[in-house]
């Protein structure tokens, strides 16, 4: 691409709707402090869905709940910036990141049980989200409840909109979850880990209903999942996060083709085929996620990189671009060869045996 038409291809980019610029949260325990966001940036397109990816203890949460300064005590955010729409959600007043909560960015989590009351039936919930916002009347908000619900596929939606939480099943509690999510019609939707606790089969069902909704209403959703086949099944754009940093970031086809950070292409060899399922177990990444108490100096995945040289162990590698919307930590990407090639294809679509859609937990 020549310099003038990569020019006018960023000139096409919508204004990003969110901003994350060197966010920083860490907790302050007895044995010292705990970097579990360590200087994140990254942006969200209007509409688009972005994917943050990461074993367990990565930062993810902690990453999305600093957004919306929902980090739990003793959780502190201490250093960065997150722009909504040129705004800082970190110097607005308690009332105002209340509004936005819900009405622009809403989250949905791993466990309904734990978000929906038990003793309040599901659409009265929903009907409630909407009017704490003020966005509708009473009236309004029991018709758009009904409305909401046969939008996220629950059946008999009219008679469901009694139902309390324990009425209904798993997946339906999660897609009650993300009806009172869409509520008030926020640009933003972050899912943490929103099928996890669900089977397989239900867990692809509200994945594909995810996306549906992306594209039916435009919302931009941040998927949270350590699994990289939700990634392929969901999201267009993916950052990678190993010991509260970003990694890789990109396209999420440049980077199944091509990651350029071990990491990465450590987490796309773990991704279990369907046809090898029976006979092999899911290979894991080999070694302990990192203690974030005290992290390994230089590369924090140098202990567990099969490529690394001597310089990863004194040297923190900076993310720096490596391909056109593409960057990468890792300061001998250059030597090696990921055998990318010999990566399982599971975007939707790709001749790999798996269907889109089917993901595999
Ligand atoms: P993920 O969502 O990627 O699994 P989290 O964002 O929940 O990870 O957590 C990131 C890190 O934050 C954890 O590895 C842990 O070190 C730290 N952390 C989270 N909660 C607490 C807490 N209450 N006290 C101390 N450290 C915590
Ligand atoms: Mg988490």
């Amino acid at each position: 691409m020549t310099r003038s038409t990569r020019a006018d291809a960023a000139k096409r980019l919508p204004a990003p709707i969110l901003q994350v610029k060197d966010l920083q949260t860490q907790f302050l325990t007895h044995d010292g402090i705990v970097k579990a966001v360590d200087g994140v940036t990254f942006d969200l397109y209007p509409g688009e869905s972005l994917g943050i990816v990461g074993e367990s203890g990565s930062g993810k949460s902690m990453t999305a709940l600093s957004l919306l300064r929902l980090v739990p005590d003793p959780g502190k955010i201490v250093g960065g910036q997150v722009l909504f729409r040129d705004q800082d959600l970190q110097q607005i007043s308690d009332e105002e990141i209340r509004d936005i909560r819900g009405r622009d960015i809403a989250m949905i989590f791993q466990d309904p049980q734990s978000s929906l009351n038990p003793v309040l039936q599901t659409g009265f919930q929903i009907a409630e989200a909407m009017l704490a916002h003020k966005k509708a009347t009473k009236q309004q908000a029991r018709q758009r409840t009904v409305e909401l619900l046969k939008r996220v596929r629950i059946p008999a939606a009219e008679s469901r909109v009694k139902d309390y939480p324990h009425q209904l099943s798993g997946g339906m509690r999660q897609r009650a979850m993300i009806a009172m999510g869409l509520s008030n019609a926020p640009s933003i939707l972050i899912a943490d880990e929103p099928t996890t606790a669900l089977d397989v089969t239900v867990q692809a069902q509200i994945l594909e209903l995810l996306a549906d909704l992306n594209h039916e209403l435009g919302t931009a959703i941040v998927m949270i999942t350590h699994n990289m086949g939700v990634v392929a099944g969901l999201c267009t754009r993916v950052l990678v996060m190993y010991a509260g940093q970003i990694v890789e970031q990109g396209p999420v086809d440049q980077i199944f083709e091509n990651p350029q950070h071990p990491y990465t292409w450590s987490l796309l060899r773990s991704i279990p085929r369907v046809d090898a399922l029976r006979h092999e177990r899911l290979r894991s990444i080999e070694g302990l996620a990192p203690d974030l108490l005290r992290p390994p100096a230089g590369c924090r995945f140098h202990p567990r990189c099969p490529f690394r040289i001597e310089k990863c162990l004194t040297d923190l590698p900076p993310l720096v671009e490596v391909k056109p919307d593409q960057l990468a930590s890792c300061l001998d990407r250059a030597k090696k060869e990921m055998g990318a090639d010999k990566l399982l294809d599971i975007r939707p679509g790709a001749a790999s045996g798996l269907e889109p859609g089917k993901i595999i937990p």
